[in-house]
């Protein structure tokens, strides 16, 4: 099964996203846990949960992906930034235990000058706080276009943070592969998907790539830049995005699209990709 989707609102809670998702044509959506560049939770309403489930296995929705607030820096060198990341990681992951199949997703931060291996250090205590014991949900780090100082730009940081976090939890840990971050970040997945998914797996291991976030590039190879683009109107382009949704090792996993879209849009967009699939 196409597993394909992308960014919904939250702000009328889970119900409204999976109707949203249903009448777009999505079967996955990825949503802010809390306001991306605030970071105040809303409740959850039991009512709302309750109805959701009960829609989205009825309708074939599934795979909701929790994309953390963008404020959320486990490697800031503040000390209440820190605090900050971690409960809120945790009061995230908590939440999303009563939401059948969902991940977690969030950016590994900016060591912000204190250097990558400092950083790498930082979001290991980050998650051996907030990833508690007897949770079950996935807690993907998403690779990143390498700006400034934001780690994650690199397999290798991404396999040293996993590695640097309690044992116990690495179980959980995974990836989120964003197409245009790795392109932006020197991963060149137009020219050689084989070759940058063979490096992934040797340095990270393909076991623990979960989800892929489905976006073009208003930017060049290797750019460092991060600003997303529509499907097939970006440096990627539409036989690159084909190859990737087909490709063995990715084509089971679930597709989020976070294009510069409203939702006729990415119903647009949901319909050519279906169109691409083999
Ligand atoms: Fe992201
Ligand atoms: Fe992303
Ligand atoms: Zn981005």
């Amino acid at each position: 099964m196409f597993k394909i989707g992308c960014h919904i609102s939250s702000s009328g809670g889970f119900l409204a996203m999976g109707r949203t998702a249903e009448s777009i044509g999505a079967n996955v959506y990825q949503f802010f846990t809390r306001n991306p560049r605030g970071g105040a939770a809303k409740e959850w309403l039991a009512a709302d949960v309750a109805a959701y489930t009960a829609f989205a296995a009825e309708r074939g929705i599934g795979s909701p992906l929790g994309h953390a607030p963008y404020t959320l820096n486990p490697a800031a060198e503040k000390e209440n930034l820190r605090v900050f990341a971690r409960e809120t990681m945790a009061d995230d992951l908590a939440k999303l235990e009563q939401i059948p199949g969902a991940m977690y997703n969030f950016h590994p931060g900016s060591h912000v000058g204190q250097g990558a291996q400092r950083g790498i250090e930082l979001v290991a205590q980050c998650l051996s706080f907030a990833v508690a014991p007897g949770g079950t949900v996935p807690v993907l780090l998403e690779t990143m276009a390498g700006k400034g100082s934001e780690l994650g730009g690199r397999f290798e940081e991404l396999r040293d943070i996993i590695a640097a976090a309690d044992e116990s939890l690495r179980p959980r840990l995974g990836v989120c592969l964003d197409t245009c971050h790795v392109y932006d970040g020197g991963y060149d997945v137009v020219t050689d998907l084989d070759g940058v998914l063979a490096e992934f797996d040797k340095i990270v291991g393909l076991d623990r790539l979960r989800a892929i976030h489905l976006n073009d590039s208003k930017n060049p190879y290797a750019s460092h830049r991060d600003r997303h683009e529509t499907i097939g109107n970006g440096s990627l382009g539409e036989a690159a995005i084909k190859s990737v949704i087909n490709h063995p090792a990715l084509r089971d996993l679930p597709f989020y699209l976070e294009t510069p879209n409203e939702l006729p849009g990415y119903a647009a967009e949901i319909a050519l990709l279906k169109s691409l699939r083999d």
